[in-house]
């Protein structure tokens, strides 16, 4: 079979390479213990987001297909508002999305940063894996390029979302014209920026691997500001040999370790998912000199389908869920410091 330019670029697939002289796989098959789907939230969201993966595996035996069917579910609802439609905006009050997807097999990638007015941001990514040659796309580039596989221009920005930014940009500074209502009883101390994405790794019966990562980035954040989410090697990351990691909270941090390309490395070496997430997270806190005021989280699986979770600080979620043969299971994360 002739390999087309598309495959030359960016696929990998069945390659044979030549290791030491040695003809070898470039996929090593490894003992499984799959499939399994992980999500990043505990088990309301488990039922949520990992019953209807689940099915979509189940119905279609793609472990890309039923990751991306989960991380939609989050992105499409309007109650979620960290990733997706109902997503918190940008200082300005526009809705600005991140997210990445990976493909085992082919270690294939694809991301969008900073996309506007499209609500599946994750499956804008994965046609930027699968439908050209690049593996980021930013801005108006990324929306135009939503638009021109159909996808469909939309305002993100729920009346939610919109009253949040509002109250958010009105007790912001003393020295603006922006004014509370009269009876807000709104306290700059207790107010804390909601943070929250959404990783979905799923582990096929055939042992190949897939990831995606997706949110509505910080809240309030300065416009054109990108996270780890739809950064390879921050906020998602997997080797089809190892197993997958995704990462969530605070994205500057997670980006300056390349934390989850450290977890699955820490993996490779032969840690339990659960102790590479731990580990992952003390990274964070060396760099920090001992002092972190933020949350991370990283989740993990690996070949085995062992699953670990853990993150800094007990801020919101402490869960995370998984579905395979044997049903839902919800894990508690370890809190690190
Ligand atoms: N990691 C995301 C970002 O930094 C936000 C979050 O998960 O809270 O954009």
């Amino acid at each position: 079979m002739m390999t087309s330019r598309r495959d030359f670029f960016k696929g990998a697939a069945g390659a044979v390479l030549l290791l030491n002289g040695k003809k070898t796989l470039s996929a090593d098959p490894v003992a499984v213990a799959a499939p399994i789907i992980v999500c990043s939230r505990g088990t309301e969201w488990g039922e949520k987001v990992l019953g209807p993966a689940w099915n979509t595996w189940e119905k279609t035996g793609s472990m890309m297909d039923a990751v991306e069917r989960g991380a939609n579910i989050a992105e499409l609802d309007p109650e979620d508002s960290s990733v997706g439609y109902g997503g918190l905006p940008n200082e300005e009050g526009v809705v600005s999305l991140d997210s990445c997807v990976m493909h085992g097999p082919t270690h294939n990638c694809g991301a969008v940063a900073a996309l506007e007015k499209i609500k599946r941001a994750c499956s804008v990514a994965r046609l930027v894996m699968e439908r050209t040659d690049h593996m980021l796309l930013v801005g108006d580039g990324a929306r135009r390029f939503a638009v021109a596989h159909g996808f469909v221009e939309e305002n993100l920005l729920t009346d939610k979302a919109r009253l949040n930014w509002l109250k958010w940009k009105e007790n912001l500074s003393e020295n603006d014209d922006w004014l509370p209502p009269k009876d807000d009883d709104y306290s700059h101390e207790a107010y804390q920026r909601p943070t929250g994405t959404i990783n979905v790794l799923g582990i096929d019966a055939g042992g190949d691997v897939f990831g995606i990562t997706t949110t509505s980035g910080l809240a309030f954040k300065i416009p054109g500001r990108v996270g780890d989410s739809p950064i390879i090697g921050a906020g998602l990351y997997l080797d089809n040999r190892v197993g997958a990691a995704g990462a969530t909270g605070r994205g500057e941090e997670v980006i300056r370790t390349c934390g989850s390309f450290l977890t699955v490395e820490l993996m490779r070496q032969g840690m339990h998912p659960q102790k590479a997430c731990e580990e992952a997270l003390k990274r964070i806190i060396a760099i920090n000199k001992g002092s972190v005021d933020f949350n991370v989280k990283y989740i993990a699986v690996d070949k085995k389908g062992r699953v670990g979770c853990a993150q800094l600080k007990p801020y919101g979620e402490t869960h995370c869920s998984f579905i395979s043969d044997t049903g839902f299971r919800a894990i508690k994360a370890q809190v690190v410091s």
